[in-house]
């Protein structure tokens, strides 16, 4: 089983979560810019953010043998806070950059006018960089969201081809269908979907436009999700082909309109998962090396 991870937060994860990962058949992994648990208070910090989930975590993730890509926003949460606001001015450069293929997680958290204005301002980046958006829903009132989320969109004249609304469920996953956009699902441990939940909206709305992710961040989440999804779809009848769609060609074919997505070496429908620190194609990048000097290594080496 070969597994693209459109959203996770590696930055937050350990080594040993790599390891599990390569070894689970996750071969290629999306890192959205969010927010980190604790506010920022000076646009600095997210520039030092973003240098890291384009510069280090991708070294990182090719220890394990694991394609990182990275997407680039100010988040909605953090869109409240008027200190954090200038990052807006620090976008365009970062979306100029190879390794990010979205612009994201934009969208709405609490839904206040200055979330409002971040989300349409970074809509229109978008559209000048041609770059797909990536677009978080809101926890809580969540229909209210999804619908005020794809007005958003729409007015922004972006494809939605080239939009994913993420964090979706049985209530808001009906209307993103509708719209042409992408949707997004993220498989938690205990709130939100599960595999089993997941498994029925596949069968009520088929594998198109269907993306799957882990979300797996700093709070309790579970980056091997995205497998017991694709096993919980096997056991439930569908095909190796249903499984490869949704949780390999989909995101490819998403974050591809990017013109961005380098995938050489790791996709290869034959190739066996990545086994850490092999080197050679089927998803195991060479091992070893550093990034501005720093290696994962430690201890005696
Ligand atoms: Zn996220």
């Amino acid at each position: 089983m070969r597994i693209f991870d459109p959203h996770i937060h590696m930055t937050s994860r350990t080594t040993d979560d790599y390891e599990r990962m390569a070894a689970a058949g996750v071969r290629a992994v999306v890192e959205p810019a969010f927010w980190l648990g604790q506010p920022r208070t000076s646009p600095d910090s997210f520039a030092d953010y973003f240098d890291s989930i384009i510069g280090w975590e991708p070294f990182r993730a090719a220890q394990f043998g694991v394609r990182h890509h990275a997407t680039i926003a100010l988040n909605p949460k953090e869109a409240n806070d008027p200190r954090c606001r200038p990052v807006l001015d620090l976008l365009p450069r970062y979306l100029e950059k190879d390794g990010v293929v979205a612009v994201g997680e934009i969208g709405y958290d609490s839904m206040t006018p200055a979330e409002d204005e971040a989300f349409a301002a970074q809509l229109a980046l978008a559209v000048a960089h041609e770059l797909p958006a990536m677009v978080h829903t809101p926890h809580r009132d969540k229909a209210r969201g999804v619908e005020r989320s794809l007005a958003v969109v729409a007015e922004s004249g972006i494809d939605p081809g080239l939009v994913v609304l993420d964090h979706l469920n049985e209530v808001t996953a009906g209307p993103v269908r509708d719209s042409g956009c992408w949707l997004g699902f993220s498989i938690y441990p205990d709130t939100k979907m599960s595999p089993p939940r997941m498994v029925e909206l596949l069968r009520l709305y088929g594998t198109e436009r269907m993306l799957v992710n882990s979300a797996a961040d700093w709070g309790r989440s579970d980056p091997l999700l995205t497998r017991a999804t694709g096993e919980a779809m096997l056991l439930a009848g569908f095909t190796a082909d249903d499984v490869d769609r949704v949780l390999w060609r989909n995101p490819v074919e998403f974050y591809a309109q990017s013109g961005r997505l380098d995938l050489t070496g790791v996709d290869d429908a034959g190739a066996a998962a990545g086994q850490p620190g092999t080197g050679g194609p089927g998803g195991a990048a060479p091992a070893g090396g550093t990034f501005a000097g720093n290696s994962i290594l430690r201890g005696g080496s």
